[in-house]
C-alpha cells in the first residue's frame, strides 16, 4: 500500500508522516528503504528505543500526548513535536531547547473532534497560547502550524466540517499573526481512515500509519 499511498500525496504535494507505532524495526526499514525518511511515533519511549536502531537520517516525530517530565528526555532527539497541548508544555519544551541549545519545531494540536478522549487545545486555548508567545516570544522554539484528529465515525459529514474548522483557524492564524512567519506552513490533519477527506479540506501534511504497512 505504501507505494499508491505515496504516490497519491506526491500528487498533491503533501508530506507524509510514516505513523510507525507499534511496528517492527523490519518493517520500518522496508519503508526506509523506499525513500520514507519522516516516522510518527505517539509514545516517548518507543520512539528513542525504535531510534537508537535505525538510521541516524530518519526525522522522528512525536504525535502523542507528550508529558512534561519526559521532555528532556525527548528533545535532542526529535524532527517535532505535533502534540503540543497546553502552554505550560510549550514553555517546558522551550526551556530544555535552551538547555541543549537547539530550536524546537512544533505543531500546536487543537481539539477538534466530539470526542471528551482526545487531547489538544480549544481554539480560546489556542488563541491565548499565541497571544501569549507574541508578549513573551519563546526563543527556541519554531511554531511551525497546526494538528488535530477527527472523530471517529463512518459519518464522513462530520469528518469533513471538522478538518473545514482546522484549516479556518490556520488560514485565521495566518493572516492575523504574521510574528509566527515563516515557520507558521504545516497543517496536519488526515490518518488512514481520513486522509483523502483532510486533503480535500487543505491538510498539507498527513500521518498515515496502518494502510501504508
Ligand atoms: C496512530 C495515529 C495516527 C495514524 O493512525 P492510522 O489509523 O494507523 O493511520 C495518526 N495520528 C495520531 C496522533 C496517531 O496516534
Amino acid at each position: 500500500m505504501y507505494d499508491s499511498i505515496k504516490t497519491y500525496l506526491d500528487q498533491h504535494n503533501i508530506q507524509l508522516i510514516a505513523v510507525s507505532k507499534n511496528r517492527t524495526l523490519e518493517e520500518i526499514l522496508s519503508l526506509y528503504h523506499k525513500g520514507q525518511h519522516a516516522f510518527g511515533e505517539n509514545k516517548v519511549q518507543e520512539l528513542l528505543a525504535k531510534r537508537s536502531q535505525l538510521p541516524p537520517d530518519i526525522e522522528w516525530h512525536l504525535i502523542g500526548h507528550l508529558q512534561s517530565n519526559k521532555v528532556k528526555q525527548i528533545i535532542p532527539y526529535i524532527s517535532m513535536i505535533q502534540s503540543v497541548d497546553s502552554e505550560e508544555l510549550l514553555i517546558t519544551i522551550n526551556k530544555y531547547s535552551i538547555k541543549y541549545k537547539i530550536v524546537t519545531k512544533v505543531l500546536l494540536q487543537v481539539h477538534i473532534a466530539s470526542e471528551e478522549t482526545k487531547f489538544g487545545l480549544s481554539s480560546e486555548e489556542l488563541f491565548s497560547l499565541i497571544d501569549h508567545v507574541s508578549v513573551h516570544p519563546l526563543s527556541n522554539i519554531q511554531i511551525c502550524g497546526l494538528m488535530g484528529m477527527a472523530t471517529n465515525t463512518q459519518d464522513m459529514t462530520v469528518v469533513h466540517n471538522e478538518f473545514k474548522h482546522l484549516h479556518d483557524l490556520f488560514d485565521e492564524i495566518r493572516e492575523k499573526c504574521s510574528f509566527l512567519q515563516p515557520h507558521f506552513q504545516h497543517l496536519s490533519m488526515g490518518m488512514s481512515s481520513d486522509y483523502k477527506e483532510a486533503i480535500e479540506e487543505g491538510a498539507n501534511m498527513v500521518r498515515i500509519g496502518s494502510a501504508l504497512f
